[in-house]
């Protein structure tokens, strides 16, 4: 009997390379391989033609290209693209297109559900389900090219990449820094560590690995801007409090892409809107060169928040901005699909566990 084939969308180059050194295979075959991977989306081992026969051969009989299966494919008014891909046993996650007149951004996800439980996050309210493999998670930026139509001819139709989607990707890293190499690797995806964005809730040590590893663009979901408030919104303060995060966005920047860290700060009616709140997020941004991308709350069933007034967060954006401090405020895109931040996945969790509820009521009963 065949043993289980290798997906080969697990491996980064260099994980090629010592798979096929393990076969006896030349390791420069797989920067081939590669290409025909990721850049062709190519998933016939027949079609490799300047791959030596007799690799294509094993290649058929050992291994395979396997991206997880899309569920469901919907496309916004404002042509915000959302897939529901099916991770098995159960699970689902969501990989959402933001196409925009000078570039395509692809929000990726990382986990099924998350563990760390964030009071506005209707992925952490899910609770964890699992880690998404390297195959998973680079296999949704494989899949959207091919289904956005581009890479037949190696036109890519994705410029950048944010990890934002579903689930916390620095408490799976080994899995995501695989994923990020194959983006910015030129024979898989080619992309600049400028275009490609890791976003944390702050996992300190994981952000000094990532630094050491593959530093690419920075963003961190700050949320508040002292310790008592941010261990409430933000659980995981409690371990890596203000101080060790500031200081940890340090020294990421002696090597990221970019000369600044990019604080995302989701705007709550009453919570961390006021005034005095902005003035604390002055005195951190003395200590870390940042900007701030203020996230009006995307609210969902059963959470506590209102999405702050759209005048308090001109108003709040303004007094950052007096103190010479870039705040933009992300556009709320795909709304009518449910692709909004922090509403990932939120509705088809709940149907399928309703789902699991009845069928355990029909076997009980
Ligand atoms: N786990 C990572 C990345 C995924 S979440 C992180 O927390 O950074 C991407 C962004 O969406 C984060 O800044 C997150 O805090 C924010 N977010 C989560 N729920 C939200 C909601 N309901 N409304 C607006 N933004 C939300
Ligand atoms: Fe997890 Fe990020 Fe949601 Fe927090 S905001 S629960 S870290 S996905």
């Amino acid at each position: 009997m065949n043993p289980t084939p290798v997906n080969l969308l697990d491996f980064d180059v260099d994980g090629l390379a010592a798979w096929f050194a393990a076969q006896g295979e030349k390791p420069f075959r797989a920067r081939q391989v590669m290409r025909w991977l990721h850049r062709e989306g190519c998933t016939d081992f027949s079609r490799m033609t300047d791959v030596a026969k007799s690799l294509r051969a094993r290649l058929a009989e050992q291994a395979c290209v396997r991206p997880p299966a899309p569920i469901s494919d919907r496309v916004s008014a404002d042509g915000t693209r959302k897939w529901l891909l099916d991770v098995g046993a159960g699970n689902a996650v969501e990989t959402v297109f933001i196409p925009e007149a000078t570039r395509g951004t692809l929000c990726v996800s990382s986990q099924a559900g998350c563990a760390l439980d964030c009071a506005f996050c209707s992925t952490g309210k899910q609770g964890f389900n699992r880690n998404l493999s390297a195959a998973e998670i680079i296999g949704q930026l494989w899949l959207a090219n091919r289904l956005l139509g581009g890479a037949a001819d190696g036109e890519r139709v994705v410029s950048n990449v944010v990890m934002m989607g579903m689930g916390e990707p620095l408490t799976n890293l080994d899995n995501v820094i695989r994923a990020l190499r194959l983006m910015l690797d030129d024979h898989a995806y080619g992309l600049s560590r400028r275009r490609v964005t890791v976003s944390t809730s702050g996992i300190v040590p994981a952000m000094d690995r990532l630094r050491e590893e593959c530093p690419v663009a920075l963003a961190v979901s700050l949320h508040a801007p002292n310790d008592g408030l941010r261990d409430r919104l933000v659980p995981i303060n409690a371990k890596y409090p203000l101080a060790q995060l500031l200081a940890a966005c340090r020294r990421y920047l002696d090597r990221a892409p970019r000369d600044f860290v990019t604080f995302e700060y989701v705007m709550l009616d009453g919570v961390n809107d006021h005034d005095g709140h902005a003035r604390e997020l002055i005195t951190i941004a003395a200590e870390v060169p940042c900007k701030f991308n203020l996230i009006p709350f995307n609210p969902f069933p059963g959470s506590p928040f209102r999405r702050s007034p759209a005048a308090r967060i001109r108003h709040f954006a303004g007094l950052l901005a007096e103190a010479g401090i870039v705040a933009t405020t992300r556009k709320t895109r795909g709304d009518d699909v449910d692709a909004a931040c922090g509403q990932l996945a939120g509705r088809v969790q709940d149907r399928s566990r309703r789902i699991i509820r009845m069928a355990e009521m029909e076997r009980k009963s």
